[in-house]
């Protein structure tokens, strides 16, 4: 049964400074409610099982960051979304009150978890619901052989020291390099300077930190690359915006984006050409640093730590 919580809350992140036509204003309140899942742990098949993923793990239905190219709300219902989920991506989220205590008994030493494919798990309304740490402390207890934490929030900063005992990775989406383009496609998420300190400081608080630089939005590809080399030691994962050229089904960028490119004359960043010739000049950077960097389900396979083609 779903229940509201019995308050609403305003985002952290809403500053009001862009509202863009077609994302929703950004001073909104969202509202919190609570569910209890029959399950809690899914197998993967697609794009995470390319990359050597096993499982998935969704703290809650629905995004509150609402991000304007979410290729989850796409998905319709696949992954247990509800139609109010993708009608109003971003207005609300729904957490799974008992995650932690079906993810205790779930837990094997074999499996391989992505912690979220549809949702941030430090969502902003996670600083009230404190689910994560729950969830934490049940990886910390009975380790699966990978649990990666995919997140783009500072937030996360809180729960270093569950992080650690864990053994969990951590994945941090960082997009652009360019401020007023950040805040145009992804409003309501933190500052770009913010997301790099963060990072930082996962390192410096012993956390294996992976930057994932996805989807790649209107850049200066060269200096987010050498930014992300200089701030982390570990493989770095990009992906372009998923565009129907290239992926004829399933998930794909979500309206609002396509409309912002047309709109800021940014359609390059959609053309597959445009697309490989970037990630290119990502991966020289790369490769003339000496470190790992890939981009699809093999970029995402570097956040398991297993190559591709070596999988049991
Ligand atoms: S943070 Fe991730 S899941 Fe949430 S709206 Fe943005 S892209 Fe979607």
């Amino acid at each position: 049964m779903t229940r509201p919580r019995t308050h609403t809350t305003a985002s952290h992140r809403k500053t009001g400074r862009v509202n863009t036509a077609g994302l929703r204003p950004c001073n909104l309140p969202f509202r919190i409610f609570e569910t209890e899942a029959r399950t809690i742990l899914s197998p993967v098949s697609g794009f995470l099982a390319e990359a050597g993923f096993t499982h998935s793990l969704t703290p809650a239905r629905n995004c509150t960051f609402g991000c304007s190219y979410c290729y989850v709300p796409t998905m319709r219902v696949q992954g247990g979304l509800q139609p109010e989920d993708w009608r109003h991506w971003g207005e609300f989220t729904t957490f799974k009150t008992n995650a932690a205590e079906l993810l205790q008994r779930a837990l094997r030493p074999s499996q391989r978890i992505y912690c979220s494919p549809l949702t941030d798990p430090y969502q902003p309304a996670e600083a009230q619901t404190e689910l994560m740490p729950q969830i934490l402390r049940a990886v910390a207890r009975n380790p699966p052989q990978v649990f990666v934490i995919q997140t783009r929030d500072p937030l996360i900063l809180r729960d270093i020291a569950l992080i650690k005992q864990a053994g969990a990775r951590v994945s941090f989406s960082i997009t652009t390099d360019r401020e007023e383009i950040r805040r145009i496609f992804e409003p309501h998420c933190a500052p770009i300077e913010e997301r790099w300190q963060a990072v930082a400081a996962l390192r410096g608080g012993g956390i294996p930190v992976y930057v994932t630089l996805a989807p790649l939005v209107p850049c200066d590809p060269e200096a987010l690359m050498r930014r992300a080399l200089e701030t982390t030691s570990e493989p770095i994962v990009a992906d372009p915006f998923h565009v129907r050229a290239v992926k004829r089904s399933g998930a794909t960028t979500r309206e609002p984006a396509l409309a912002i490119c047309q709109r800021h004359g940014l359609l390059d960043w959609l053309d597959p050409a445009f697309q490989t010739a970037t990630l290119l000049r990502m991966a020289h950077l790369a490769q003339a640093a000496g470190r790992p960097f890939g981009y699809g389900p093999a970029g995402f396979s570097l956040l398991t730590g297993i190559r591709p083609g070596t999988l049991r």
